[in-house]
């Protein structure tokens, strides 16, 4: 068996420490594997160079046509026609010249977003947290990694509240500054995929490229890419964009309190619900290591667009909707009590079955004896020597996580009711987004653990809803 020594030292939280990781001695299996990853692959996912050439300039269309449809329209999707040429010049010049005067860069957006991630970058750097090490990668290795995130959402938030408090910005200034901020991100996370392009190539760590421009810069190109300890990929998805998410929310909610007086209940609710999802996702920080994106993905221009700018911006549609659909009075539409609790029945469902089932993976992945449900747990060990849960949650469906956080999403969407689908939005992109999650993700495991997947499917047929889907 042939194996490769390797006898590094990594720094974990700023102090020097022996690599705790199983990547001393690789396997020729494991070697073989890394070795697969510099290989060619075929461009076959999210349509191929064609289909990610498209998504990549779509995607920020779709977040301004959202805005746009938002702050110009009452909350009711723009229509292709209306947002033609000819669309423009029969109704909507006016509009035309709103989107270029609030959708422009300044140096005020540039400004409050260079400051905002700078300070998130420092907070990652400096706060002190959990070190622990990621899900073993290809070859075996293990990344350290210095779990801080719910120091540093509570930081976060308390510093935006001593800023507003103080009177050193206007609570409102990220809605003020929505389209100028939401285009210096579109810039920045061009730039930034060019920086990981670049970083990759000089520090060879690309792997499972296409060789097409368009596939690549969308997939990614290194798996971890970090800068000295600092993983980039980890912050990027769990600090500037969710807690922006957060705070675009609570502006919102004040601007609303600034034009009708009060904070509709609709809002309170939505405002409540995306806080309790971004700080539960904090709390629970050490769940991510397992996801997909931390784990599989590549770090390209998908990622990096989804965490900085399409979750902070398209997540806090449903504020954003409340404070521009206004009725003939100007008031917006609110909800009553009793619907609320409906509302509030549904999203603590979802919640439940999102939270236990993430939890129940993560749990089991430390310590697969430790019992569930108050037995011992089933599992199938895998050739690769990973073990597949069959019991609890894991036993009944392939996927509950996705269907609580589908019904989330349904959740997060009822307090705007049914005017306009605009609000809705994020429920049908969220469903899609989980369905092709899990077709990608199948297809996955099914490459990486062969039969003992087939095996797993055989013992677990149901997806999403048992005895349904
Ligand atoms: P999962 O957490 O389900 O991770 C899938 C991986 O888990 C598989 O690749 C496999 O990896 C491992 N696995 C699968 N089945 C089992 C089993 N039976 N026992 C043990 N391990 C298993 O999915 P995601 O990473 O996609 O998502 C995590 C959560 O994040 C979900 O709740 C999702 O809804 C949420 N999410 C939310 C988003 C949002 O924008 N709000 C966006 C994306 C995700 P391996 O065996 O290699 O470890």
């Amino acid at each position: 068996m042939s194996t490769v020594k390797r006898t590094t030292k990594t720094s974990v939280g700023g102090e020097q420490q022996p690599q705790q990781e199983n990547n001393s001695q690789m396997t020729a299996a494991q070697l073989k594997e890394v070795e697969d990853l510099k290989k060619i692959q075929p461009a076959n996912e999210f349509g191929g160079a064609i289909g990610t050439a498209f998504l990549i300039f779509l995607l920020p269309v779709l977040v301004y046509w959202l805005w746009v449809s938002m702050e110009f329209n009452q909350g009711y999707l723009l229509l292709p026609r209306e947002l033609s040429l000819a669309g423009f010049q029969e109704v909507g010049a006016t509009l035309y010249e709103k989107v270029m005067t609030h959708a422009i860069p300044t140096q005020k957006s540039f400004t409050i977003y260079a400051c905002w991630f700078l300070f998130q970058v420092v907070l990652q750097a400096l706060v002190p947290g959990r070190n622990v090490l990621g899900t073993p990668l290809p070859g075996g290795k293990r990344l350290p990694y210095v779990l801080n995130g719910w120091r540093c959402f509570w930081i976060t938030m308390l510093a935006a509240f001593a800023l507003v408090y103080s009177g050193f910005i206007k609570a409102t200034i990220l809605y003020d500054n929505f389209g100028s901020i939401l285009s210096t991100i579109n810039l920045f996370a061009y730039v930034f995929t060019v920086f990981l392009k670049i970083q990759a190539k000089l520090k060879d760590e690309e792997e499972r490229m296409s060789g097409h421009f368009f596939y690549d810069f969308w997939m990614g190109f290194a798996r971890n890419p970090r800068i000295g300890s600092f993983d980039l990929k980890l912050f990027c998805e769990s600090r500037p964009g969710l807690s922006l998410w957060v705070l675009n929310n609570l502006s919102i909610a004040v601007k609303q309190y600034e034009t009708f007086g009060y904070i509709p209940l609709s809002t309170a609710m939505v405002c409540v619900f995306h806080f309790w999802y971004v700080a539960d996702f904090h709390f629970h920080e050490e769940a991510i290591l397992t996801t997909m994106d931390i784990v599989t993905e590549k770090f390209g221009f998908m990622l990096v667009y989804g965490d900085l700018a399409w979750v902070p911006f398209t997540y806090c549609l449903q504020s954003y909707y409340i404070l521009r659909h206004v009725d003939a009075n100007g008031s917006p539409l609110n909800i009553s009590f009793q619907y609320a609790l409906l509302v509030l029945a549904v999203k603590a469902f979802g919640f439940y079955l999102f939270r236990w089932v993430n939890s129940q993976k993560h749990a089991f992945r430390r310590n697969p004896e430790a019992p569930i449900w108050g037995k011992r747990p089933e599992y199938i060990l895998t050739k690769r020597g990973t073990k597949l849960l069959v019991s609890g949650f894991w036993g009944i469906g392939r996927h509950l996580n996705y269907t609580g956080d589908i019904i989330i999403a349904f959740a997060w969407c009822l307090p705007c009711q049914f005017d306009s689908p605009a609000p809705f939005f994020y429920f049908a992109y969220f469903t899609i987004l989980e369905l092709h999650r899990c077709h990608r993700d199948h297809h996955a495991c099914a490459e990486k653990y062969g039969d003992d997947w087939k095996e797993y499917c055989r013992r677990v047929p149901y997806i999403f809803i048992p005895y349904i889907f």
